[in-house]
Order: structure tokens, then C-alpha cells, then sequence
């Protein structure tokens, strides 16, 4: 194995000690590199020197050998991720953006929740490696009756673990909350408003219920008596920046705190923040304006008149962001107060469900157009972080706050280049950007329990529905085949890193379940078991899983599927509704012609029975996500004694309906969703059974099904009715 030769000519403190033991680490693991120390002339010396810029560095030739140079401790952190990453690179580089922060939302049983944590803080240093200089980490009371309770210890301990580690590689410990936060123990009385259509309150806040009022009397002595006993918790960090947020949760709708953002907000804000002042001197205040005129309008501009009638001395960096876009008002008005802003890009949830559940999440191009629209405005920003899968998205994040002129292609180059290996790094970015294009990936929750409640996936392996959405994926031979191509070339090491398993598997997900038309295999489970494993993912709730069955089985046992009906009363003379049926493969479309079939025709019927939870609805919706034709619905019924009765069918899709062969009623128009009473046939059915036949319009996805029944039209006596004859559209049972 080859030796690199290295000088420390820095001083000897623990931050330089950090970059020789980085250097180290990654030479050796990326490659395959050991190092010798030595005190004079060497391969590597790195070195300390103030001139180029805040957090800058120069790599240079020097005396035949290469010099990183850090303006700073932190600036030769970063001189040695530069190296690391392009041993090539000479030059120098300042930051552009001084506040480049990830946050990791701890919670869920995601992966910041729990990896053991040396896996975190070994993931912290490689961000810092990327120019990271701000870790936010949130301890959420709402899920502990105090700092006393045993699982908020084991969570003060984590996260000051977490913060300890970022601490020590040269990134600031960030911590915060919402304004008005309180543990699940808060007393009633001094609790939030959470109502809405009051006060110029549009929709629901979505607040955690426990929160406190800062307008009641005693409401804000409360929140800031749980905010001293959580800073209390976190003494001995050095807090770089305390962060403020409004909403979600959070947040009061009565009428002396609204509207909340301009209002009360401000109110408990100015308060907590002093408070966090107290405990750490240096922090700086970060005030969120997230959710800001989503519930109630005025917000943007309250806080902009308010903030230029008296600038505050509380805030340092107003944070200002949206799901999916920026928010219009700063981008049309400024910012209120003139002061510096940071962005919160949310790189984690959108366009997959699970979050991360189909593997990595690179999302070149939307990162690339979010910076173009916002680098003007931004002092940096802070990505909203719920996982690893979405690694490479956090690199284009830090990079482009550190050289804002840098294409996102041009950062998941280097990135390709280091984690993977420099001769397939454009291959690489090629097939990240071929997976952002096809990424809109849901799972059919009503599939499963649908499955789960008739026998489990070995029963209904004949007759899976769709349990996989992959709206976009069309062609995933095409990255998968460069998935093969860039693996066939890697080194062992490389080729089983997360980073690029996470990567690969996503483009393997994708080509086994469009083969399979999003139903589970041996093979898309055990893709999803490697990601439960890269996750920490055994207890993972529903939205951080790795949705294999095995997943689906543990997460989904108790579901209800949700109701699809309108509570409708409909009286005595209507009859339950019919809830077991067969169903056909889909046929081609024509609903208003659509010729009458029988059971006995070679439809692949395949039983199906409305849901558990959704009484009364036939759903056909897991069948034929987004397929256009028609799907024939059967059932059989009997009658005791002949008589004449309506037929109600509620339905979106267009409908046929059939009795006998005979059509019966015809309504092609779509309608979402279902009302109960739609339309109905008036029907004469004589003793004996009599097969019910509905031709559904799936109507490109929107067409879901229908409920049906009968209703008595007689004048007296007790109604009866025609009744489903057992065995005929019931669920086999093997
Ligand atoms: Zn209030």
C-alpha cells in the first residue's frame, strides 16, 4: 500500500488534530492511501494563515509538495474535503454564503432517530467535509410530559451527542423550536386557540393541541419556564443560533394573537430569544417565517410593517422558504427589516411516499432552478433533512452556498467522482438525472390493507393489486443499465457504500416493479430489506420506511382503509349496501357500448370486497391506478318474492349497469368524488337469482368505483329487499 507523507504546521488544537484524522480516515477509505507523519518537508503539510477570507482556504505546490492552507481552523476542514475530493485541485475558495446548515429532523425512527449514533456522527464529519458550518438539531417537547420523563433524557443525550460531534469538526450547534412550544403535560387552561374560521383564520394550523397561549396571563411566563428547563439541557454546547418558528406545529388562532406570524408570534418570539441569549451569549437568533399567510393572510406584510417601524435588535437572519417554491412576498418586497436571510429548502419529502422509500432522491435540476430564483436574496440557507437517501441533494445545497456560481450537475460531478470513482462521474450524474426525471413514487395504502385483510400476500398472490405507484418511471432500463455499467467499475469498497448502494437500488426498484406493474417480488423485497438495513429502518414509522412487505406487514396491521363515502342517513326503505364482488381485467374502453359479460365469460374475475373502514364503497382505484377502460364489476343476487325495486349505483367513473345481461342504466359523465345517490334504474327482478353486472369507466385513474343498493318501493308493510347470494363475489380463501 502506498504512504503519503504529512506535516501539521498548524498549530495543535483540536480542530487541526481533526483535519489530519479526516485526512486520514478518507485517504485510506476512498483511497487506499496510508499516511506517515513526519515534522518537516512532506507530501501533504497542512497549515493555518489568515488572508484569503472567512472559512477560505488555498491549496498549493509547494517545495515539491501540495500545501492546504485554511485562513481559518474551519477553512482547513475544508481544504481537506477540497483535497480529498479532487487531489488535483489548486487554487483558492472562499465561501460565498456564510450560513450553510443542514438540519436533521430527529424524530419518526428515522435514521438521525436510530442509527447507532457513531454512524451519525461519522456522517456529520463528511458534511463538514463539504463546507457545512451549522448542524440544527430540534428537541420537540410535545412528545415528553418534561425534561424529567426517561425518553426525553435519552433524547437530550442523543442530540448532544450529535451537536458535540458538529462542534468539534468546526460546525456551529444549532438548536430552536416553535415560539409558544410546551410538553404534552401543559396544563388546559393556558393552551392555544387551535380553532379556525375565526380571528381571519382560513384552515387548520396544525399545531400538536399542547401548546401555550401567550396572551393568557401566565402563558408566557409557561413557555419560557419549559424553554429555561430545555436550554438547562443543553448547557455545555456552544449554540451557535437559536431558531424561532411559527407553525407547523405551533401557533395560537385567538384573537389576541392574531394573526399568529405578525402578532403573537412576536410576542413569545422577542421573549425566548432573550432567554436563549442568557443561557448562550453569542447565539444568533434565526426567526422562521415558515407558513407564513398559508392560515390566515396579513402575515408577510404585518411582520415587514412592524420590522420597518422598529427594526428588531432580537433578530439576526430572518429564514424565509415554502414547500416546492419560494415565497412571492419577499421575493417581490424584500425582506422585513432589511435584514439578512436564510432559505429552507426541503429536500426530502416531495415526490416520494415513503420518504426515501424507493432509495436515493437526487434532484439535480429542481435544486439548480431553486438557486437561480433565490441567491440574490439568501445569506444561506438550512435543508430540511429527513434521511440519507437524499445525500447528494444536501452536497448541492452546501456547494452552491459555498460557490453560488457552481452548476448542480458540476457539484454531483465531484460527488460522483469521489464517492464513486472519477472515470464514471458522468455516467453518474447522467443517471441521477435520469432517476430525478421519472421520481413521482406513491404506495397505494388502500392496496395493502386491502391485501391484509383478505389473507395477507400469500393468499392474494394470484390477485395482487397495484401496491407501487411509480407515476413517471417509463423507460428504467435506461438508468438501470448505468447503474450496471458504473457498478461493473467500481472498487469493492466503493460498490457496497451506502452511498452508491442507495443510488443503484433505486434505479433496480424501479426496473423490478415496472416489470411486475407495481406489485411486490422476492426481489423488490429483498431491495427494500438492504434499504431498511442502510436506514436503521426496523421501527421506522410509515412515512422514513423501506416499504418491502415484510415492512408493509409490520406498519399496516392495524389500518383502516379511510371512508370514501359522504355520511349519508338513508332511511329504512334502502337496503345495506352490496359489498361482495367479482372483478374483471380491464377491458378495452367504451362505457355508453359497453357490451353486457357474464360471470362465465374468460374475464379473469378475481373476488373483491370493500375495505374494512370504508364501508359501502367498491374500489377499484388499487386495480388500475392510472389505467383508461372498463372494468366489469359482478355479484349475484336473490329474491324471495318478484317485485319491483330502484337500483342505486353512486359512482365517479361513468357506469353501465346490467341485470341479467340487460342493460339496465347508462351514465358515462365522471363525477369525483362518489356521491351516494347518483343514479338509479327502476328494476322488476322475479323470485330466483338474478346476476348484477356494472361496467366502471376507470377514466385514466379518476374513475374509483361506486356503492350500490336497492330501494324498496313498496307502499307498506316492511321492506324487502334482493339479497347478495353467499359464495358468488366473496373473497377466496385458499
Ligand atoms: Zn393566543
Amino acid at each position: 500500500m502506498k504512504k503519503l507523507s504529512i506535516h501539521l504546521a498548524a498549530k495543535s488544537s483540536p480542530l487541526s488534530s481533526k483535519a489530519l484524522e479526516l485526512l486520514e480516515r478518507y485517504l485510506l477509505q476512498k483511497r487506499d492511501l496510508r499516511i506517515r507523519k513526519v515534522s518537516t518537508r512532506a507530501d501533504l503539510t497542512l497549515d493555518v494563515r489568515p488572508g484569503v477570507g472567512k472559512e477560505g482556504f488555498s491549496i498549493q505546490e509547494s517545495g515539491g509538495g501540495v500545501r492546504l492552507i485554511g485562513n481559518d481552523e474551519r477553512g482547513l476542514i475544508y481544504a481537506v474535503g477540497k483535497y480529498l475530493r479532487d487531489p488535483q485541485w489548486r487554487g483558492t475558495s472562499v465561501p460565498e454564503k456564510p450560513f450553510r446548515t443542514i438540519y436533521f429532523a430527529s424524530h419518526f425512527h428515522n435514521v438521525y432517530h436510530d442509527a447507532p449514533v457513531e454512524f451519525i456522527e461519522r456522517y456529520v464529519e463528511e458534511l463538514a467535509l463539504w463546507g457545512c458550518n451549522v448542524l440544527s438539531v430540534w428537541f420537540d417537547m410535545h412528545h415528553y410530559t418534561g425534561m424529567d420523563d426517561p425518553a426525553a433524557k435519552a433524547m437530550v443525550a442523543r442530540l448532544r451527542a450529535i451537536l458535540l460531534t458538529a462542534q468539534n469538526v468546526g460546525i456551529s450547534p444549532m438548536i430552536g423550536g416553535t415560539a409558544n412550544e410546551a410538553f404534552a403535560s401543559s396544563p388546559k387552561e393556558l393552551r392555544s386557540d387551535f380553532s379556525f374560521g375565526n380571528n381571519g383564520y382560513k384552515s387548520d394550523i396544525g399545531a400538536y393541541g399542547v401548546e401555550i397561549c401567550p396572551n393568557k396571563p401566565g402563558g408566557l411566563d409557561l413557555i419560557l419556564e419549559y424553554r429555561r428547563q430545555m436550554l438547562e439541557a443543553f448547557r455545555g454546547i456552544q449554540v451557535g443560533f437559536f431558531s424561532l418558528w411559527p407553525y407547523d406545529q405551533g401557533g395560537c388562532t385567538c384573537a389576541d394573537c392574531a394573526p399568529w406570524g405578525s402578532n403573537g408570534y412576536l410576542r413569545a418570539s422577542e421573549a425566548v430569544a432573550k432567554l436563549a441569549k442568557q443561557y448562550f451569549p453569542a447565539t444568533k437568533i434565526t426567526l422562521s417565517t415558515w407558513y407564513f399567510d398559508k392560515n390566515i393572510s396579513g402575515e408577510w406584510e404585518g411582520i415587514d410593517k412592524r420590522f420597518a417601524r422598529n427594526k428588531p435588535d432580537w433578530v439576526d437572519y430572518i429564514m424565509a422558504d415554502n414547500f416546492g417554491s419560494f415565497p412571492e412576498y419577499p421575493l417581490k418586497h424584500g425582506i422585513p427589516g432589511g435584514l439578512p436571510a436564510v432559505g429552507f429548502p426541503e429536500i426530502s419529502m416531495q415526490l416520494m411516499w415513503p420518504w426515501g422509500g424507493w432509495g436515493a432522491n437526487p434532484r439535480l435540476n429542481h435544486w439548480q432552478n431553486y438557486w437561480d430564483r433565490v441567491r440574490h436574496l439568501l445569506a444561506g440557507g438550512m435543508a430540511y433533512s429527513e434521511g440519507i437517501y437524499e445525500d447528494i441533494n444536501k452536497v448541492i445545497h452546501l456547494q452552491h452556498c459555498w460557490e453560488g456560481d457552481r452548476t448542480s450537475r458540476d457539484i454531483a460531478r465531484e460527488y460522483a467522482s469521489y464517492e464513486f470513482a472519477p472515470d464514471c462521474a458522468n455516467e453518474a450524474v447522467r443517471l441521477m438525472e435520469d432517476l430525478e426525471s421519472s421520481q413521482d413514487h406513491s404506495i397505494s395504502q388502500d392496496a395493502v390493507i386491502s391485501v391484509l385483510q383478505n389473507g395477507g400476500w400469500e393468499v392474494c398472490r394470484n390477485s395482487l393489486p397495484v401496491i407501487y405507484n411509480q407515476h413517471n418511471v417509463k423507460n428504467p432500463q435506461v438508468a438501470m443499465q448505468m447503474a450496471r455499467k458504473i457498478d461493473e467499475r467500481l472498487t469493492p469498497g466503493l460498490r457496497t457504500a451506502w452511498r452508491w448502494r442507495i443510488l443503484w437500488l433505486r434505479a433496480a426498484l424501479d426496473e423490478e416493479l415496472f416489470k411486475s406493474k407495481g406489485r411486490p417480488t422476492a426481489r423488490s423485497d429483498a431491495y427494500f430489506a438492504e434499504l431498511r438495513r442502510i436506514y436503521h429502518a426496523d421501527k421506522a414509522e410509515w412515512v422514513v420506511s423501506a416499504p418491502g412487505t415484510r415492512d408493509l406487514n409490520r406498519l399496516f396491521k392495524d389500518w383502516k382503509a379511510p371512508a370514501r363515502l359522504p355520511n349519508v342517513d338513508r332511511g329504512p326503505q334502502y337496503s345495506p349496501f352490496l359489498e361482495t364482488w367479482k372483478l374483471s381485467k380491464l377491458m378495452p374502453k367504451t362505457v355508453a357500448g359497453a357490451p353486457a359479460v357474464a360471470l362465465t365469460d374468460p374475464l379473469e374475475w378475481k373476488p373483491l370486497s370493500v375495505l374494512k373502514g370504508a364501508p359501502g364503497f367498491v374500489n377499484v382505484h388499487m386495480f388500475f391506478p392510472q389505467e383508461d377502460g372498463i372494468a366489469y364489476l359482478a355479484t349475484r343476487v336473490r329474491v324471495k318474492k318478484a317485485g319491483v325495486w330502484n337500483l342505486h349505483v353512486g359512482h365517479d367513473g361513468g357506469i353501465r349497469a346490467f341485470v341479467d345481461g340487460r342493460d339496465v342504466l347508462t351514465v358515462p359523465e365522471r363525477i369525483n368524488p362518489a356521491p351516494v345517490f347518483r343514479s338509479k334504474a327502476k328494476v322488476r327482478l322475479e323470485k330466483g337469482d338474478h346476476d348484477l353486472v356494472i361496467a366502471l369507466d376507470t377514466d385514466g385513474g379518476n374513475g374509483w368505483g361506486f356503492c350500490c343498493f336497492f330501494e324498496s318501493l313498496a307502499k307498506t308493510g316492511r321492506p324487502e329487499f334482493p339479497v347478495p347470494v353467499p359464495q358468488a363475489g366473496k373473497i377466496a380463501r385458499r
